[in-house]
């Protein structure tokens, strides 16, 4: 099945009992057994319910996975992934990456001996500098947040190899729609479900995906045993959101195109960063590896001032001021005190997130719209 037609039919076939074209909503904790554990394949929702096992093919077959496992955030299935490794290992991951991973990092598990490097993964060689013999993980985030850099994921998966390195790509920002990392050789794919997949801001979960036995089983164990599990509503709001993903998506990126043109033509605005120009660093990998540039724009203001970036922002009426992406809605808000607020300033400024810089996820409203309220709230 191509794409699209796995968006609609990935482990959706119509529910045995009943013929429900939708998967239920199975609101249930527990399932009755005709003798000790003889069952029909569920017998503790922590363990596993239809709902769930519904998006887990979904999420497999989009990501051309052998597995898809969910959990009840984005942040869930990141900790699930670190929580596989020992003391003394070693993570080699990004110095631009979303907040909360680097909080979970920094503050859950170095204390507990676990080692990482932040290093510029849009340079290979830097990557390549930070393996040491305790390395056990690159973990790579492409198109980072909020600078939208792009790192390669094909030669840092290829190099991982070679050293018996395993990679894991979260996914969030570009969706599977339109980068499967498992394909470049990745061994893990994450997501956090609650932004394109979910897609209209109204759900919390994460899932990953994977085709490594041994990754899939601990993860699996992870979740009976620490029970990080979405709900089956939760489960369904994300099935119904991905049917729509291309559609939406696609027409995000189109309209993102458009809010990205404008602001590199406004005076008052001093750098674009969006892979889809140009003049991005990266723009030839991002055409290579991606099959279109995202909907994710970040852009800084001449006047460098907190203050010119909170006028914007408490001005536009379109966009509105809020955390998260990847919904319909187009969403403004300012990474330095919101998404990563929790990364030290010096820390930022090294990896070149400053004050100034106001992030847009781009929705599927009318680009004219669009661009008049960025207009009027500039003036
Ligand atoms: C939002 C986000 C996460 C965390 O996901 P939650 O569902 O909020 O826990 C992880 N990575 C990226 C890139 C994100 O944007």
């Amino acid at each position: 099945m191509k794409f699209n037609t796995k968006t609609i039919h990935a482990g959706q076939a119509p529910e045995a009992t009943t013929g429900a074209v939708m998967p239920p909503i199975f609101q249930t904790s527990t399932y009755a057994q005709k003798a000790p554990n003889d069952h029909q394949g569920y017998d503790y929702a922590r363990v596993g319910n239809p709902t769930r096992t519904a998006l887990e093919k979904m999420i497999a077959g989009l990501e051309n996975a052998d597995h898809g496992i969910c959990f009840s955030s984005g942040v869930a299935a990141i900790d699930a992934i670190i929580r596989t490794l020992s003391p003394g290992d070693h993570v080699i991951s990004s110095n631009d990456l979303y907040g909360g991973t680097y909080r979970l990092f920094t503050k859950m598990f170095e204390p507990v001996g676990i080692t990482f490097s932040f290093v510029d993964m849009t340079d290979n060689s830097k990557v390549k500098e930070a393996i040491t013999d305790q390395t056990k993980l690159i973990w790579i985030e492409t198109p980072t947040n909020p600078l939208l850099r792009v790192a390669d994921i094909e030669t840092l998966a290829s190099m991982a190899k070679k050293h018996n390195i395993l990679t894991a790509v979260d996914n969030t920002f570009a969706s599977p729609y339109l980068q499967q990392p498992l394909d470049l050789g990745a061994d893990i794919a994450i997501h956090s479900t609650t932004k394109y997949l979910g897609g209209h801001s109204d759900t919390i979960g994460g899932a990953v995906a994977t085709s490594n036995e041994d990754v899939a089983e601990g993860l699996r164990f992870q979740i009976k045993t620490t029970g990080a599990v979405p709900g089956p509503m939760d489960c369904y709001l994300v099935l119904r959101g991905i049917k729509t993903l291309s559609v939406r998506v696609q027409r995000s990126i189109d309209n993102a195109k458009k809010v990205a043109d404008w602001l590199v033509n406004c005076p008052d605005v001093a750098h674009v960063h969006y892979p889809g120009l140009e003049s991005h660093p990266q723009h030839k990998l991002a055409a290579k590896q991606m099959k279109d540039f995202g909907a994710m724009v970040s852009f800084s203001l001449k006047d460098d001032s907190i203050e010119a970036a909170n006028s914007l922002m408490s001005k536009t009426k379109v966009f509105t001021l809020a955390e998260s992406l990847g919904g319909v809605e187009s969403l403004v808000s300012h990474p330095a005190s919101m998404t990563h607020g929790s990364i030290p300033k010096e820390v930022r400024e090294k990896a070149g997130l400053f004050d100034s810089l106001i992030r847009l996820s781009v929705g599927i409203e009318d680009a004219d719209d669009l661009i008049d309220d960025l207009k009027q709230s500039l003036n």
